[in-house]
């Protein structure tokens, strides 16, 4: 049972009437990618947002390295998590290393590894170039060295390759399995359901708050760029 990073039990968020979450089981493992799909609306942003403590839970209970975190998370947890938002938002007039550096002041990460990160992501060239003449590209490597601070042991990536070039996206996916291969956990939602084939290992389908699917690519048919099943659950 220890090596299952994070629970979620029965858990329901609701806005007024609405339950943007609605009474979802799920269990990540150590080691584990896992793709969260589903069309606008679906819930995958509330999903990431309780999972990152943003918001709590209206009903059911959410289990973080084996800490109850449904009404906060503590410090110790939160060093443990990184995140990757859909828009990171990135000073143009500052270097990419001074970005870095501001970055892991806030999270308490020692600076000395920050010029390894910008290495690992392919950026450290350019470490001291201002980030407004940064490509889309170079600046998604940027915001992921920021979320791979502390290395984490939770990553929750959104959206993180949509309009990369392709080797962009082929180093986000190397890193993805390198922190697989270190035991740490992945959640990732995604549209381009095919690109993670080979990477996730799990793919989560949520429709109008509900987890409708949960299995590995070839269990929910999604073949040539085609995730049939998934498009007959949406
Ligand atoms: P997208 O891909 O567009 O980000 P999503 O799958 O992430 O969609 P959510 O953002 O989680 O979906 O939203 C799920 C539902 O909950 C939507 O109907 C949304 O309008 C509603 N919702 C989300 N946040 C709030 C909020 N703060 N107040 C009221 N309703 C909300």
């Amino acid at each position: 049972m220890n090596n299952q990073h994070l629970i979620l039990n029965n858990v329901t968020k609701q806005y007024g009437t609405q339950k943007a979450v609605n009474d979802v089981n799920l269990a990540l493992h150590a080691g584990e990618c896992v793709g969260l799909a589903g069309h606008n609306g679906a819930g995958k942003s509330t999903m990431m947002k309780l999972i990152l403590g943003l918001i709590r839970p209206s009903s059911g209970s959410i289990t973080l390295f084996g800490e109850d975190i449904s009404r906060g998370h503590s410090a110790a947890i939160r060093c443990q998590m990184g995140y990757l938002p859909e828009t990171v938002a990135l000073h143009p007039s500052l270097t990419g290393k001074e970005t870095l550096d501001f970055y892991a002041k806030l999270k308490g990460t020692d600076l000395a590894h920050n010029h390894a990160l910008l290495e690992r992501v392919g950026i450290a060239q350019s470490a001291h170039k201002r980030v407004g003449a940064y490509s889309k590209g170079m600046r998604q490597r940027l915001a992921l060295a920021q979320a791979l601070l502390g290395e984490p042991k939770l990553l929750l990536l959104d959206e993180p390759t949509t309009g990369l070039d392709p080797a962009s996206r082929q180093m986000f996916y190397q890193i993805i399995n390198e922190l697989k291969q270190r035991g740490a956990t992945v959640l990732l939602s995604t549209h381009a359901l095919a690109e993670l084939d080979g990477h996730a290992d799990r793919i989560v389908v949520m429709k109008n708050g509900h987890k409708v699917a949960d299995g590995n690519m070839h269990e929910l048919h999604i073949q040539s760029g085609l995730p049939t099943k998934i498009v007959a659950q949406l």
